[in-house]
Parts: C-alpha cells; structure tokens; sequence
C-alpha cells in the first residue's frame, strides 16, 4: 500500500515539510483571492514578454530533427560553457557541461553516479529541504553539519569532523536556501583546502557538489564566488529555475570543475546516470532556446526593492530577521516558539509563510520575496497584527 520500504524510508526524511505543503488547509488557502504567498518561490506574475518569445523562437521546428532525442545539445553545451568562463574565468570546456532539467534532477543524477549504497555525504543545515531525501534516495547517507550558527557560514570545524572514511561527497549551496548567506571567499578556499587534504588522506576524492540555484539571484552588487573554483573535484549544479522564475519548466546544467583530473572518464557513467534517472534531460525546445535563455535572468533589482521594503517593514513592526545577500528568502524569527502555531496565526489572515520546522529551523519562518508587489503590501497589516496579538 505505501510502497516499497526504500521509498517509505525516503517519506520519511520529508515528512515535515510535505506536511505542511501537501495539506489540504496550505492548498485551500493558497486559493483564497486574498492570498498573500511567501511560501515556496513560486511566480506571481505573468512571465516577461521576453522569455516567452525565447521559448517561442525554441519550440518552431528548425528541421525535421528539432523533436528528436536530445541529450546534451553540442549548440546548448557550447552557449553554456561560454557563459560560465565569461562569468567565473576559469577555462570550462564545452563537454564539461551535461544538460538536466533543473537541480532537483543534476544533484540526483550526481549522487547515482558517485555514490556507493552505505557511502555518507554531508549536506549543511539548515538545508533546501530535498537535501537528505536526494541523498537517501540514492542509496547513501545523510550526514548533517550545522552551519555557524551565528553568520550562517561554513563551520569548518564542523565539516572536518564529520569527514569519515565512508564520506563520500559534500553538497555546499551558496547564495544559500533559506538563509540567503553567499559563502565568503575565505570560507571556500578553507572547505578546498580541507577536502584536497581529506582527499590526498584516503586516495580517492571527497566530491564537492555546488548546488548554485541562486548564482544570479545576488543582491547589493555583492559578487559570488563559485564553491568549484575552490577545489577541482567539484560540479557546478545549476537550475535556471530560479533566473527565469519558471521553476515549472525544468531546464538545468552540470558542470563539471574544468580543473577536475580525468574529468572525461566520468562522461559515460554520468550521461548514462541521466538516462537511468528516466532521461533527465531537458525537453528539445528549451534546449534549441538556450542562446536566448541562458542570457536571461528576471529583474534583480525589483526582487531587492522587495527584500528591502519586507525588511524595513518588518523589522519596524518589531521582528527580527536575517537580511539576505542573494537568494528568494527572508529569515525571520518567529515571535512565539511555535513557528507552525505563529504561520496559522498569519495563514488566517491571509498571510501564507513556512515555518522553519519544514527547514531545519525551528522558531523561524521564511518569507519569499517572489511574492508580488501588491501581496507584500497586503501582507504587511497582517504582520503587524501577528506579532502585537504574539505579544500580547
Ligand atoms: N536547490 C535549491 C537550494 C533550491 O532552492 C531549489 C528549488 N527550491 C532546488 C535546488 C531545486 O531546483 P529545481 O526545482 O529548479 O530543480
């Protein structure tokens, strides 16, 4: 009845979270009209003129072969690989770069391909909350390291003792889901340093797996630094669901360090690890699209006049917050213990935010600033109401 135990055992490292987002109370509320929707970085505006006629542009057949199979578009690859050593000057080469749809799909396809079953990966917490289900999924284990609990850095520390004989890679996400923190370069050449010496130890590499969602999601002209510049066993983990706001069309990259050793006996076992993950690639026309859509990236500057006004708004009602660097999100500690009990308070009035229970995060919340212009301005009564009512 509840499938097989393997995916009983993944359930259950996403129970909290599908909780929350699969009840029929978020659905009902989520479809109220006067719903304000921080929840999960979702669009709530109708995509730009620009990047649907990219689509439009990809979808018209150029020949009869524009629908055939597609796995890595030598077209596709080649826009990328440019791209990525304008961006990070470091000399990536076209066949570095395997074409998925999106992260949920390259950080799968890694972990099949890398790991053996019993093998540990160290993911950071608080985490994307797919993290340890990719990885159980897989077949290997979840090792969770807190991060500085203080700067939401990397602790160092932290990271070295988890390293075990069995560790088999680590997953890094900077600009981080949920608390918006970019790595700092002093921090990645440190984890490089530790994971070239834990890899020299044993032998045999410790991958480094990028998940970099956000890369261009940065805020305050801040710059971000690529965790694969650090250290050469490492993919780059890309989804451009996140640039084009569109995280319902599937389109991604890996790439893999072009400083990577024999990097080219891993094309095989990776691009059958594609097929094997039900042929994770993406679909023709996003792939023909990709000069026009891998230059694309949604108005950063609304998103941080959004931040901005959310941060300055909320922290005048009294809240306190984690201003972020890049990413979606706002942390933002719940003035009651009870994150879920304070998100029902808000859902109730129409104010839809996720409790950090879902993340790792107990006592915090996270506001998504894809929301609207007119959700926030909404919303914001709602918060005030909240927390004079938590208060009192
Ligand atoms: N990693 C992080 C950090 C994310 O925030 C997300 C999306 N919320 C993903 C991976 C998955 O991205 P996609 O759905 O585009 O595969």
């Amino acid at each position: 009845m509840a499938g097989s135990e393997r995916i009983q055992q993944v359930v259950v490292t996403i129970g909290r979270f599908a909780a929350w987002a699969t009840s029929p109370e978020t659905a009902r509320a989520q479809a109220r009209p006067g719903a304000c929707d921080f929840l999960f970085g979702n669009p709530h505006e109708v995509a730009p003129a620009g990047y649907v006629e990219a689509l439009l542009r990809g979808t018209r057949p150029a020949g009869p072969d524009h629908f055939a199979y597609t796995m890595n578009d030598p077209d596709a690859t080649a826009v990328i690989a440019r791209g990525l050593r304008e961006r990070f000057s470091l000399p990536f080469r076209d066949q570095d770069v395997m074409m998925t749809n999106g992260n949920f799909a390259g950080l799968s396809i890694l972990l099949a391909a890398l790991t053996d079953p019993g093998d540990e990966v160290i993911f950071i917490s608080p985490p994307w909350f797919f993290y340890e289900t990719l990885i159980v999924a897989a077949g290997a284990r979840a090792v969770r390291v807190h991060a500085d609990r203080q700067t939401f850095g990397l602790d160092l520390d932290a990271v070295a003792s988890a390293i075990t004989p069995r560790t088999r890679a680590i997953i890094v996400n900077s600009p981080n889901n949920p608390t918006g923190r970019i790595y700092s370069g002093e921090d990645l050449a440190g984890l490089g340093a530790l994971l070239r010496g834990a890899s020299e130890a044993r032998g045999r590499p410790i991958w480094l797996l990028s998940d970099e969602a956000y890369n261009r999601i940065v805020f305050d002209g801040r710059s971000f630094e690529t965790p694969v510049a650090c250290y050469p066993w490492s993919f780059m983990v890309y989804t451009y669901g996140k640039a084009h706001q569109a995280p319902g069309m599937r389109l991604g990259y890996i790439a893999a360090s072009p400083q990577m050793p024999d990097a080219d006996e891993l094309r095989l076992p990776l691009l059958v690890a594609q097929m094997a993950a039900g042929w994770a690639f993406p679909v023709a026309p996003l792939q023909h699209a990709m000069a026009d859509l891998d230059r694309f990236v949604v108005d950063v500057g609304r998103l941080q006049a959004r931040r901005d006004r959310l941060v300055a708004e909320l922290r005048g009602q009294g809240y306190e917050l984690v201003q972020p660097e890049g990413t979606f999100y706002i942390l933002v500690r719940s003035p009651v213990e009870d994150d879920e009990a304070f998100c029902r308070a808000l859902a109730a009035l129409d104010v839809l935010v996720l409790p950090g229970s879902t993340f790792e995060m107990p006592g915090w919340l996270r506001i998504s600033v894809t929301a609207n212009d007119d959700m926030v301005e909404r919303a914001l009564p709602g918060f005030a109401r909240s927390i004079a009512e938590a208060r009192r």
